[in-house]
């Protein structure tokens, strides 16, 4: 029986009207593998973070599960839609505590409207070796995954545990606007991290762990696995030394 811990937007609170960020935990009971699968409705207690009153809401899950509890929420008034493409990719460590701790939704996976590449060009002081970027090349897209994040876990600093995107990236990536399509063909604006001009560099190379982190994080997402082959490409070019571990990956 698995504890499994799930994510959810919480479209309009019945209490203040605006929108909350859920987390809940539950036992999974039963995995099925009909269709339609079967179905579990809960009705779960949320205490308002605005007004600090008892409200409901109806969640359904796939399969059978017991023992749903809410872990956490937050009010969300200015929710962001943010793309990642790198070792970010993977919820699981953006949500990890001294990161985001939780504050990130994933909704879905996307490319780029744009033609972009993704480059391993920039120092990154806390991975330790080169870490991805996106540049404009034609004829190519680069794929990751769209996030909704509160505003206050973007930009600026946190005094908390937790920290921003932005002291996540640090001083070597600047917050850029970009068109994404999702895989319904739906085009949406997005704010994404690129490494600033000034800071862009060759001849530095990445880490395999790096590496792994989005591989990891881009199948966690179901990224179609052409692009995973052609990132791992990527990143055997630029450091060939661990040509062999990246592509057992
Ligand atoms: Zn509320």
């Amino acid at each position: 029986m698995a504890r499994e811990t799930k994510n959810l937007i919480i479209a309009e609170c019945e209490i203040c009207r605006k929108k909350h960020f859920l987390a809940v935990e539950s036992n999974h009971l039963v995995t099925t593998m009909e269709w339609p699968p079967k179905r579990t409705t809960v009705r779960v207690e949320y205490c308002c973070p605005l007004i600090s009153k008892t409200a409901t809401y109806s969640l359904d899950f796939e399969g059978v599960v017991e023992g749903v509890e809410v872990v956490s929420l937050t009010l969300n008034e200015g929710g962001e839609k943010v793309f990642q493409y790198g070792s970010n990719c993977s919820a699981e460590r953006l949500n990890s505590m001294g990161r985001l701790g939780g504050a990130a939704i994933p909704s879905g996976i996307a490319e780029t409207v744009e033609e972009y590449q993704l480059q391993f060009d920039v120092w990154s002081e806390g991975n330790n070796c080169a870490a991805a970027d996106m540049v404009k090349t034609q004829g190519k897209k680069v794929w990751g995954v769209l996030y909704e994040i509160p505003g206050d876990f973007v930009r600026g600093k946190r005094d908390d545990k937790r920290k921003t995107l932005q002291q996540i990236e640090g001083k070597s990536y600047e917050a850029i606007r970009i068109c994404l399509r999702d895989t319904c063909g739906i085009e949406q604006r997005a704010t994404t991290f690129v490494a600033r001009e000034k800071d862009r560099r060759g001849g530095i190379k990445t880490s395999l762990e790096y590496v792994r982190h989005i591989v990891t994080g881009l199948r966690e997402q179901a990224v179609r696995n052409e692009y995973i082959e052609e990132l791992k490409k990527t990143a055997a070019e630029n450091n060939p030394e661990i040509k062999r571990a990246i592509e057992a990956l």
